[in-house]
């Protein structure tokens, strides 16, 4: 591969998506060539091996949840596997009821579902967070009723990191015999997750948020105690036992399947790399005035950090750390006009401490240099734009 001539920005947006581990690249390769088989081919060597490399990865990524493989339905990624599960579930137990529960701070991939139900004659119940971003489990319990069929609740948030408690979230619903479902493209790989002892039903999942390819995800789908119903929102070939027809996509699911293995395999010393990188980050930054952490500080993923920074733009702050570093700001293009972050707003943060907000998502490839550098960029950002007075 080519140098690149200029100096990119150290990347720094791995909530939005990450770089493929080679190493993940590597295992995917023979099967867009040589292992090129239908996996549904039930009659020669290509649809077996093809198939064979399938269940393998379906084994890594049930097993990495405490799940058995058969509880696994590949998707394209989180936002199918979010509409699966939401739809899905909504369709199938329209003789239990038609409310759902669902959190502020929730990815789009989960809020639309819920709007589009609402628009068919579903009640949907959106929950707020306290200021740390957390839900409060006192207005959960207080907000299930008898026709509530499910709720949603992310496990880790894409923009300010917070993990909500699934293990108490799940040991409410299972009193109140709810089905649960948990948003966990952030978590996978990140944070151990167990579908029993968090009570979890329905979990999605997708690859490129921890080094695998783009559009592969998963659902993991509960087959005993409870077994969810789901009705299907794909019709066709009856692939994923009819819950998700279409020809499987072998060298992606490869690819996720390498990608969790490793996620697993380093979780532990990844983790606490991270955690390292962000303290640094944090100490530095917040020698500032002004700087006001967005989200828990402990109760988040280790590479996440977001921050408000008072009496600065928030676009003219983004101009000024772009050539450095990729990071996203606390604005989202929705339907072409810039507005402040549905989650920033949900944990109370004004307009413009929403605006004026940097997230600074950590990952594999970030080094301690990379972040030293990053640090002095954003203090030395902060000043200019405070018009170059010295903080004390
Ligand atoms: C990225 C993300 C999604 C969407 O995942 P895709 O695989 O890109 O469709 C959904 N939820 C959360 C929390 C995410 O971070």
């Amino acid at each position: 591969m080519h140098q690149p001539l200029k100096q990119r920005p150290i990347y720094l947006d791995n909530h939005a998506t990450t770089p493929l581990d080679p190493r993940v690249l590597e295992a995917m390769l023979p099967y867009f060539s040589e292992h090129f088989g239908n996996p549904a081919s039930v009659n020669h060597l290509y649809g077996w091996e093809a198939e064979a490399a399938i269940q393998h990865a379906r084994e890594i990524l049930a097993g990495s949840i405490h799940a058995t493989p058969e509880e696994i339905v590949f998707t394209s990624g989180a936002t199918e596997s979010n509409n699966l599960a939401i739809k899905g579930v909504a369709e199938a137990y329209l003789d239990k009821g038609r409310h759902i529960i669902s959190l502020a701070t929730e990815h789009r991939a989960v809020l639309d579902p819920c709007r589009y139900l609402e628009r068919l004659g579903f009640e949907i119940t959106i929950l707020p967070v306290k200021s740390d971003g957390l839900v409060d489990l006192m207005t959960l319990e207080k907000a299930l009723r008898a026709d509530t069929i499910l709720v949603s609740m992310m496990a880790a948030n894409n923009e300010i990191g917070v993990l909500q408690p699934l293990t108490e979230i799940g040991a409410i619903c299972h009193q109140h015999q709810v089905l649960f479902h948990t948003d966990g493209a952030q978590a996978i790989g990140k944070i151990s997750l167990d579908v029993d002892a968090m009570k979890l039903d329905l979990v999605s999942f997708t690859a490129h948020k921890a080094y695998g390819p783009k559009g592969i995800g998963a659902l993991y789908v509960r087959r005993k105690n409870p077994r969810v119903k789901l009705a299907p929102q794909l019709h066709g070939g009856s692939q994923e036992r009819g819950i998700r027809s279409g020809t499987l996509y072998t060298p992606q699911i490869v690819g996720f399947g390498e990608a969790v293995k490793l996620a697993m395999t380093e979780l532990e010393s990844e983790t606490q790399r991270l955690i390292e990188l962000r303290e640094k980050l944090w100490q530095t930054v917040s020698i500032l005035d002004g700087i006001y952490l967005n989200g828990h500080p402990t109760k988040r993923l280790a590479g996440n950090l977001n921050i408000s920074v008072a009496g600065v733009d928030g676009q003219a702050l983004m101009l000024g750390l772009q050539t450095v570093m990729a990071v996203s700001s606390g604005s989202a293009c929705t339907s072409a006009k810039i507005e402040p972050s549905h989650v920033l707003t949900a944990i109370g943060r004004s307009e413009s401490l929403a605006y004026a907000a940097i997230r600074f998502g950590m990952g594999r490839f970030n080094t301690q240099d990379e972040i030293t550098q990053v640090a002095e960029k954003t203090v030395e950002t902060i000043q200019a734009l405070r018009g170059g007075l010295k903080n004390t």
